[in-house]
């Protein structure tokens, strides 16, 4: 099998990062339907190399010195479908699907146009809806719903690009956990169907655009970042710690833990992925030394490190 003319070889996927760091990929394509993933990953499975799949690139730290392999970019592979309101048990739901490189944006979108609860923890939060199930994405504040798997129905997901088979994995067959989903894995989340009670909430557009002040208040949007680098450890706030260690503002290079927010690593123009590799080992053995306390990373780390 020759290789598909959409994959390109030796591909930079720094753009393709919220961080805008990151070496090339052996070979990189971005399908914008089942027909040409299925094309790219089984090209790769023949060809015995390792596959990756990309979405919005928000919580990702790709090596300087790239990836190998392919690395399958899902933002193309985007679009919703089944937008319904259904009744079940005498109430109204909600109901529609998105394709795995759908942005949150879309779903958010959707969510304001109907009026309802889920809108507001979405505004926060960019990437992809694959993404948003890998990492059950979240936020910190006391909302309902606050994560990405209770809004989820089911997820199909493709283990084998030659059968192409997609197996559901209903909500309660997922283990969601704090940043993680678990229980579905090897494979491609390709299609997540949404659910939502339809209860209306008139002010949700007024409370989403006071959440989005507070965000901007509050974390360093103007600058490439990945979002929050350390995941809460049990009992604490990972910027908290890194305030109290007196880490604000540590940088080498261009890569800074930010002024604005401790838990929050940003890129200020020229960085590279090995200078925020190295502040987050400097930021986790000073908190592990002054605060007794082991920081976890949640970003993904990619590629040859
Ligand atoms: C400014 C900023 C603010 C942020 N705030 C938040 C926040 O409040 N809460 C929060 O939870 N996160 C936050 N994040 C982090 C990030 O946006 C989320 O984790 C998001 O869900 C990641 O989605 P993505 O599409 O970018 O995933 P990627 O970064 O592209 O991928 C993440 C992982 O999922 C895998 N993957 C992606 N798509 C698929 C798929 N379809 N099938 C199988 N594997 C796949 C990738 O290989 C990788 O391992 C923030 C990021 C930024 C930049």
């Amino acid at each position: 099998m020759s290789r598909p003319a959409f994959i390109e070889e030796n591909r930079s996927l720094a753009s393709f990062t919220s961080w805008l760091v990151g070496g090339p990929a052996d070979y990189f394509c971005l399908p914008s339907n089942e027909k040409e993933i299925q094309q790219a990953w089984s090209w790769a499975l023949q060809k015995q190399i390792p596959v990756i799949f990309l979405g919005g690139g928000t919580n990702v730290l790709i090596s300087d010195k790239g990836v190998e392999g392919l690395v399958i970019g899902l933002k193309n592979f985007s679009g919703v479908s089944g937008e319904s309101v259904v009744e079940q048990d005498g109430k109204k739901i909600l109901r529609f699907a998105a394709l795995a490189g759908t942005s949150k944006m879309e779903l958010l979108k959707i969510f304001l146009k109907h009026k309802l609860a889920p809108a507001l923890f979405l505004a926060g939060l960019p990437g992809d809806v694959g993404g948003g199930v890998v990492m059950n994405a979240g936020v910190a504040e006391a909302l309902s719903p606050r994560e990405f798997g209770e809004i989820v129905h089911s997820i199909e997901v493709v283990k084998d690009p030659v059968a192409w088979q997609p197996q559901v994995f209903a909500d309660d067959e997922v283990q969601w956990t704090y940043r993680h989903s678990r229980g579905w894995q090897p494979g491609l989340v390709t299609r997540v169907h949404f659910s939502w009670p339809y209860e209306v909430d008139a002010d949700v557009l007024v409370k989403v655009r006071e959440a989005n002040r507070v965000r901007f208040s509050k974390q360093p949007l103007d600058k490439p970042s990945c979002g929050s680098v350390f995941v809460n450890p049990v009992g604490h706030k990972a910027a908290q710690l890194i305030d109290r260690c007196g880490l604000k503002g540590f940088q080498i290079g261009d890569a800074q833990v930010s002024l604005k927010h401790a838990n929050f690593i940003v890129n200020l123009g020229q960085a590279r992925a090995a200078e925020i590799s190295q502040v987050i080992e400097h930021v986790k053995r000073t908190v592990q030394d002054k605060e007794a306390v082991e920081l976890q990373t949640e970003v993904v780390r990619l590629g040859r490190w």
